[in-house]
């Protein structure tokens, strides 16, 4: 049976994306209302292949916090400590490094750093924590600040953000992370994060770096008191901006975690509602060219089905994250490798090791275009990889 007469009430959509028509967001609420989750799939599936084949990524990386002392209380944030708390903490840049040259040993080609808005670190703390990275190892790719943070060091650095970004980059920073959008809309996001910046602030701290013709990623925090009309509206800023810039190279979903923190959430994000954001964000979005389902955040298994929705991208190996992990995330912060290629092929996509700006590094040869169990290099990866977090 086709999918017009299997998926009647989508199959306009379907038309309109196989066409290769940019959707409106009159149509992106529609495809969130359906309860046509296999045929929402197949539409993503259509958007997510034009652009990626049958390829699905992962990155090998450690994440650092570099501290928790935050000046900001974010409602939703379980991660941020003051000065009098017991379980603060920050890290020399020594600290930092040595962290870096353990994770180097492990393979990693990025390092993803985000921290608190610091009462009292000086802004040469952050230069010389990218230089003496860089010192240890060039290669290493750094994505490192939200928006937020970016900011923050342009307060205390007494510089414009245009400045602040340039003495960043000429420190080694080679990438902005996505973190910190959460939700543009502003009265969910003075109900989430009152007193963060502006959804205009996020976006003109993104559009500055990639006027300077640097690339970052994007972020949305969904399944709290949030409306899908909200959703809409926050990845349509996205897609503005990026018709402008070309300068995301990736969107990240983050399903909200609603344990250790102050927003009392009814219902958060379930399978469907993840799924079906994935799916919808790849069908949106349509000059993006990854859609990463990120696995701290809905698990590996959940993970590994989003391939199928939209979604062509993993992110990392990780070790050690704090944000998700302090919000109520249990498991293990690490995935070996092995057990990424293995989520990938199972799923029916060719695994491919990633860099940051989500170029191959490699891509790994299927099991079944010959290679047997005894010499598949999953398993080598497997065993060179520890199976616990330091
Ligand atoms: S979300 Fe970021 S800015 Fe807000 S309190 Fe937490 S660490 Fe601070």
């Amino acid at each position: 049976m086709n999918f017009l007469l299997m998926h009647a009430e989508l199959s306009d959509l379907y038309d309109k994306v196989a066409a290769g028509e940019r959707i409106t967001e009159a149509d992106a609420l529609r495809l969130f209302r359906s309860k046509d989750l296999n045929g929402l799939a197949k539409i993503a599936n259509l958007a997510c292949d034009r652009k990626n084949a049958r390829h699905a990524s992962y990155i090998v990386n450690r994440y650092i916090n570099y501290s928790n002392y935050c000046i900001l209380s974010c409602q939703f944030c379980a991660f941020a400590r003051k000065k009098r708390d017991a379980d603060g903490f920050q890290y020399s840049t020594e600290e930092i490094v040595e962290k870096a040259r353990e994770a180097l040993s492990l393979g990693i080609t990025e390092l993803h750093i985000v921290g608190g808005l610091h009462p009292n670190l000086p802004f040469e703390y952050y230069l010389e924590m990218l230089r003496a990275l860089k010192r240890l190892d060039a290669r290493l790719q750094l994505k490192c600040f939200t928006a937020i943070e970016i900011l923050h060091l342009a307060w205390i650095a007494k510089k414009t953000v245009r400045e602040t970004l340039q003495e960043l980059r000429d420190a080694g920073l080679n990438s902005l992370t996505g973190g910190g959008a959460e939700i543009f809309r502003r009265e969910v996001r003075s109900a989430i994060a009152k007193g963060k910046e502006s959804a205009e602030e996020w976006l003109d701290v993104h559009r500055k770096w990639h006027q300077l013709g640097e690339r970052s990623t994007s972020t949305m925090l969904f399944g709290h008191v949030e409306s899908l009309e909200d959703r809409i509206d926050h990845l349509r800023q996205l897609r503005n901006l990026q018709d402008d810039t070309h300068g995301f190279c990736g969107f990240v979903p983050l399903p909200y975690q609603p344990e250790n923190n102050r927003i009392p959430v009814q219902h958060p994000p379930t399978g469907f509602d993840t799924l079906r954001t994935i799916a919808v964000s790849r069908i949106y979005l349509d000059n993006f060219d990854h859609i990463t389902a990120y696995w701290v955040g809905m698990g590996l298994k959940l993970a590994q089905l989003a391939l199928d929705f939209g979604a062509d991208d993993l992110h990392g190996t990780i070790v050690e994250e704090k944000i998700f992990e302090m919000a109520g995330v249990r498991g293990r912060q690490l995935q070996p490798e092995a057990e990424m290629v293995k989520a990938i092929r199972e799923a029916g996509r060719i695994p491919v090791q990633r860099n940051t700006f989500y170029e191959q590094i490699k891509v790994w040869p299927s099991s079944e275009f010959g290679i047997s169990a005894e010499t598949d290099p999953a398993d080598e990866v497997l065993a060179l990889t520890p199976a616990t977090k330091d």
